[in-house]
């Protein structure tokens, strides 16, 4: 008998890579791609706080969908191939670099904190932080010297990584300032992408209103994760209304429902 093996395995006997807080990682069809699923759950202050909020990986999808593709679109290397349905997408397998690269353009969040400088004061020029990924020590911040001392990147690939990171704030607060919402900041991750004996640093994870703090212009209202954070409720209206005015999702589509269902195994 001729058992032809099917392009996309079953979603059951899939095997799982990874799972992290909001996201799990699958094997892809292709070596060398991987499937990436949108979970609905929601956490902060390294998990400490978590909830399911029904709706919310299906717009992550969309969204981070939309941004990765403009991205690929105008020549930034991203590990995004395509959107595989409601709560999946096919990426390139990339060797994550452990860093999470955060770009400031108005303080926020922890800069406020830190520095003291009032949430909302526009910052000289945009900032660009580092921060190690690591669960365990809730993701210290790190310099420069801490990277390359410690291996995590090259001074060449720390070059690379900011040129991009330049390049994706300046995509993002373009595309957002034209719908009426100002990028306050955003988290980004990169990955080195091998091909054949070249590899080159791609932007990886996802970019979303769970990795951004988006403020709409007139108003100053949240449409991103401080919802969550700072327990303000209607994060999916708020995720929905930043896809509504990217043109990504018509009128009355819910975001609710529908796509594969997480399989536990
Ligand atoms: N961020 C993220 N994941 C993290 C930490 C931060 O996506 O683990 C994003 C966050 O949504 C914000 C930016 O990075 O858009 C800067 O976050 P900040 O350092 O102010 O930390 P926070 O206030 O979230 O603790």
């Amino acid at each position: 008998m001729d058992f032809q093996k099917p392009r996309y395995t079953p979603m059951s006997r899939r095997r799982r890579i990874y799972e992290g807080k909001a996201k799990v990682l699958y094997e892809g069809p292709e070596p060398g791609t991987l499937i990436q699923h949108f979970k609905d759950d929601a956490t902060a202050f390294n998990a400490k706080k978590h909830e399911v909020i029904e709706g919310k990986g299906v717009l992550n999808n969309r969204i981070s969908e939309y941004v990765f593709q403009h991205l690929n679109d105008i020549g930034v290397p991203t590990h995004f191939i395509r959107r595989l349905n409601m709560r999946e997408q096919l990426i390139r397998e990339v060797e994550i670099i452990p860093l999470e690269v955060v770009v400031r353009n108005v303080a926020a969040g922890s800069l406020s904190q830190r520095l003291g400088i009032e949430e909302g004061t526009q910052l000289p020029r945009s900032i660009i932080e580092f921060y190690y990924k690591n669960d365990k020590l809730n993701d210290p911040m790190v310099s420069e010297e801490h990277i390359t001392a410690f291996g995590w990147a090259s001074p060449q690939e720390i070059d690379d990584i900011m040129a991009l990171a330049i390049r994706v704030n300046d995509f993002l607060s373009g595309l957002f300032l034209g719908v009426g919402i100002r990028l306050v900041d955003f988290k980004m991750e990169t990955g080195r992408l091998w091909e054949n004996d070249m590899m080159r640093i791609v932007v990886a994870d996802e970019i979303s209103p769970d990795s951004c703090r988006l403020w709409d212009i007139k108003s100053n209202e949240k449409l991103d994760k401080d919802r969550f954070r700072r327990d303000l409720g209607g994060l999916v209206e708020a995720y929905t209304e930043v896809a509504k005015r990217l043109g990504i999702m018509g009128e009355g589509e819910r975001p609710q429902g529908s796509g594969p269902v997480l399989v536990k195994s």
